[in-house]
């Protein structure tokens, strides 16, 4: 398989969206690049008293909306394009939601897994004060991604508490509960998702009772979503992990299933199931599909085969471009990454607020807020499909996100006077 470039692909849906929009290319030429990029040396004292030197990054894509907002990633194969794409998705996830934030990400070059708990905190807070000068709740809020988690967020927000000279909790989200979290975080990401489902089944005309669904990866993402699903009715046909996968088409219990990972390290060999691989999850006769592990995973020999009515993408890029050109000439309706995976950076946008008013909410008011924000995002993807005469939905949600960013850096003089604005009508979009 060719390998996709992520800032390429994410570079072309914004071209795409900026033409059918009929914006100003002022547009495309400012969104096609970060706004800022930092590279950092971070040397970190082991435990054996030797130093090594690690590489880090701090990309900021856009800030017309709002502070820049996404993860921080320690990963051996971090690296600066990636970053950048990552930001970029960012911007548009925040947007397509309405949230007020710009785009952001970061990363370090390093594998978790070798190094020991005190080494992990050294090099989150160094990596902090390398990058201070760039964060705060006004400027950049990171928050955890691959391989960082709470406990390195609460190290995050104290180093940089200590370099403030006091406690700032609103620097960062996916924090732990006791030190500024939020109630839902946790699940966030993995409701946002099931409520986009719910919608577009709604308008699909597809029953959620008894509907069948398939989900690849069951981490924090795949194993809520399969939860939630069953929850409202839906029945668990297959789950894969990365060590197997376990199909029953009379349905499994999530729970049991989370249970029975727990215990054994993966889903295959639940009882009453049968093995199944990745791809033939992946194709499998299903009314719903949730891509929700990895990037690159619906390609265009996988699109060809893929029977579900949806596929709702909890995973960020898990369709190729290619791929995703083949779903939509199947008629398949595809709920694009920026908006299906919203959920997650939308509670994190609830932890901030909490934490800059001092007041923290109950689960049932975040999930509501959820609620409001997710049916709403779906919608207003939904009506720019129609206005757009029936352009796809991954295509229509870079539109929403596209036109709100591009607003805002009009009224604030970012596109020179030549960029005249015009929102988008029916008649002046290309048929
Ligand atoms: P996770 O590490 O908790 O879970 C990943 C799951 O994918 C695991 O069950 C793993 O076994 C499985 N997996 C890995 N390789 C696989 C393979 N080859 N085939 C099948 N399964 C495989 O991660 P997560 O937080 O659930 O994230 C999953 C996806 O959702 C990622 O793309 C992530 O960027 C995206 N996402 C997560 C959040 C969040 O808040 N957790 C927010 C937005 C987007």
């Amino acid at each position: 398989m060719a390998e996709v470039n992520p800032f390429a692909s994410a570079q072309q849906e914004i071209k795409r969206a900026v033409s059918r929009l009929g914006l100003h290319p002022a547009v495309y030429e400012v969104l096609k690049q970060p706004l800022r990029e930092l590279t950092v040396v971070i040397p970190v004292e082991m435990d054996d008293g030797t130093v090594r030197v690690f590489t880090g990054y701090r990309v900021q894509h856009n800030s017309a909306l709002g502070p820049a907002k996404g993860g921080i990633r320690f990963h051996p194969d971090v690296t600066l394009e990636e970053v950048k794409a990552l930001a970029m998705w960012m911007t548009f996830k925040c947007a397509v939601v309405g949230l007020p934030y710009g785009g952001g990400k970061g990363g370090v070059v390093c594998n978790p897994k070798e190094l020991s708990p005190g080494e992990l905190e050294r090099l989150s807070r160094g990596y902090v004060r390398a990058v201070a000068e760039i964060l705060g709740p006004e400027k950049d809020i990171p928050a955890p991604d691959v391989y960082t988690n709470p406990r390195i967020m609460a190290w995050m927000m104290d180093e940089f508490s200590r370099y403030k000279g006091y406690n700032e909790f609103g620097v960062i989200t996916g924090k732990p509960l006791i030190v500024g979290g939020s109630a839902g975080r946790n699940e966030a990401t993995a409701r946002g998702c099931a409520i986009v489902v719910r919608e577009a089944a709604k308008m699909l005309g597809i029953p959620l009772a008894g509907a069948t669904v398939a989900v690849q990866g069951f981490g924090n993402a795949g194993s809520i979503v399969a939860r939630l699903l069953h929850e409202m009715g839906c029945r668990i046909v297959a789950v894969v992990d990365s060590t197997g996968g376990a199909c029953n088409t009379a349905g499994m219990d999530p729970v049991k299933l989370r249970d029975h990972k727990t215990k054994t390290g993966s889903v295959k060999g639940f009882p009453g199931s049968k093995p199944i691989s990745s791809t033939e999850l992946l194709t499998l006769d299903c009314d719903i599909l949730v891509p929700a592990a990895l990037e690159n995973q619906i390609t265009a020999s996988v699109a060809g085969q893929v029977r579900a009515k949806i596929v709702a993408e909890a995973a960020n890029g898990p369709t190729t471009p290619e791929g995703d050109r083949i779903l939509n000439q199947k008629g398949i309706f595809v709920i694009p990454d920026i908006l299906a995976s919203a959920g997650g950076v939308t509670v994190s946008y609830f932890e901030w607020v909490q934490n800059n008013m001092g007041y923290y909410w109950t689960e049932e008011e975040v999930n509501r807020r959820l609620e409001e924000i997710m049916v709403r995002g779906f919608h207003e993807v939904v009506s720019m499909r129609k206005l757009g005469r029936d352009v796809d939905m991954r295509l229509a949600a870079y539109m929403v996100a596209v036109k709100r960013v591009a607003e805002a850096m009009e009224v604030r003089g970012w596109l020179g006077r030549a960029a005249r604005m015009t929102a988008p009508r029916a008649e002046a979009l290309p048929a």
